[in-house]
């Protein structure tokens, strides 16, 4: 049997969810996307009272700390937020999903050790960040084939119980701010990622790691993506998760939570801007009647909501996917990502359309949601890659 509604527990964390963000983010959206210096403390202050409602662990199951809704709360939390400010939940939801790759993959010593030390630890917001784009590519990063100027370039060198990690790594959300970081390396250039590829953490102040400026992005404004130098890192072997060569699977998995947390942050976006114009395109008069009621403007009101809809079945669907199964259908999770984030864009495109100059303008907040959504198309892995993905695993079928 197929139940589309909601469960009472998913209902509760999606009304906890949105008073939240209509009281604590709303009213300082605009303050956060002009000013993002100026609001570094307001941004840390929002981000602390969202982790001491727990939205930041509700992957992480009880035993560890967590509430363990699992992946359709988080979706259900992405959403709300990113309907008032998309930097402030894309800082949510890209610490809730690192320790899931933690839970996963580490040992019973690392899940307890990680857990405990930087994301249970309630003194300072649990902000974490992954570092997998590099100056020479987000999508070169993870090619799998051997070679000095192929595929990730940050080097870990192996020196008995720790390694000696170099490299650069560009972009990286919530970098000088987060207290634990996640990169991926290799150990070696001369065999392929499948045997090379490591993933490793380092805690925030380790000697060597060192933070370049903050991008200045045309959207997120209030997010913190910089470059990270690692200038020869020692990284205990205790902090790197998985085996030898088992990076690539590890980050395809983690690629699939993240896919469908981008989708879930443009469900917001989208969501918002069409609630917005719907209200207007009803209050608006032109020819003495509402603009709704002029049909080619009404045509426009229908697709955007059928695309939201459709977009949101699928991020549900593969939210539901991933929570239900051992191994997550990662079709989904790339069709989710795909799918919701160009009917973002086309939403809030539509959007400005129907309301004139008043979308166009920076008084109004549509301006802001089309610059948001347009970043869903490159967050990796992008669009191309994830289209190659889907087919790549159809024609397995
Ligand atoms: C708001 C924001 C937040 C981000 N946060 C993070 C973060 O936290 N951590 C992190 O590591 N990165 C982060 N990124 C970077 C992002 O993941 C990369 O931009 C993305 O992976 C693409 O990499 P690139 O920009 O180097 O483009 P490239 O990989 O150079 O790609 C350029 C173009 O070529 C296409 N292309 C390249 N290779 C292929 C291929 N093999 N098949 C098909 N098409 C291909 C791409 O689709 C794209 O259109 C963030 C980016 C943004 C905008």
């Amino acid at each position: 049997m197929i139940d589309f509604r909601l469960s009472d527990e998913h209902k509760s964390i999606q009304n906890i969810a949105k008073s939240f963000a209509e009281k604590e983010i709303l009213p300082f959206a605009a303050d956060l996307d002009k000013k993002p210096k100026e609001n570094e403390q307001l941004r840390k202050d929002i981000v602390k009272k969202a982790f001491d409602l727990g939205f930041n662990s509700v992957l992480i199951p009880e035993k560890y700390g967590g509430s363990g809704l699992g992946e359709i709360a988080l979706v259900m939390i992405e959403e709300q937020i990113a309907k008032a400010d998309i930097s402030i939940a894309s800082c949510i939801g890209v610490s809730a999903c690192i320790p899931e790759m933690i839970l996963k993959w580490g040992n019973d010593e690392q899940k307890d050790y990680f857990l405990n030390s930087y994301i249970n630890n309630n003194s300072t917001p649990s902000i974490l960040g992954f570092g997998i784009t590099e100056p020479y590519g987000g999508t070169e990063a993870t090619c799998p084939f051997p070679g000095r100027d192929r595929g990730c370039r940050t080097l870990a060198i192996d020196n008995g119980d720790h390694y000696v990690v170099r490299g650069n790594k560009t972009f990286t959300s919530n970098a000088g701010i987060a207290k634990l970081y996640g990169f991926i390396a290799r150990t070696t250039y001369d065999e392929p990622m499948g045997k090379s590829g490591i993933i490793v953490f380092v805690p925030d102040g380790a000697p060597g790691l060192s933070f370049g400026k903050k991008e200045e992005m045309m959207g997120f404004k209030a997010s913190n993506q910089r470059e990270i130098m690692l200038d020869d890192v020692v990284v205990p072997k205790k902090y790197v998760i998985g085996k030898p060569g088992q990076a690539l699977e590890i980050i395809i998995d983690f690629f699939t939570t993240k896919a469908i947390g981008t989708a879930a942050l443009m469900l917001g976006v989208a969501s918002s801007a069409y609630e917005y114009v719907l209200n207007y395109a009803k209050q608006r008069n032109t020819y003495g009647v509402p603009i709704i009621d002029h049909q080619i403007v009404a045509e426009k009101i229908a697709q955007m909501k059928m695309e939201y809809e459709a977009a949101k079945l699928l991020v549900l669907k593969a939210a539901w996917h991933a929570e239900n199964n051992i191994k997550r259908d990662s079709t989904y999770c790339a069709m989710a990502k795909v799918y919701a984030t160009e009917m973002a864009r086309n939403v809030t495109i539509s959007s400005l359309q129907v309301m004139g100059a008043y979308g166009y303008s920076c008084e109004y907040p549509i301006e802001k949601k089309i610059r948001d959504a347009l970043a869903g198309l490159v967050i990796g892995p992008t669009n191309e890659r994830l289209r190659i993905i889907i087919a790549e695993l159809e024609k397995q079928k």
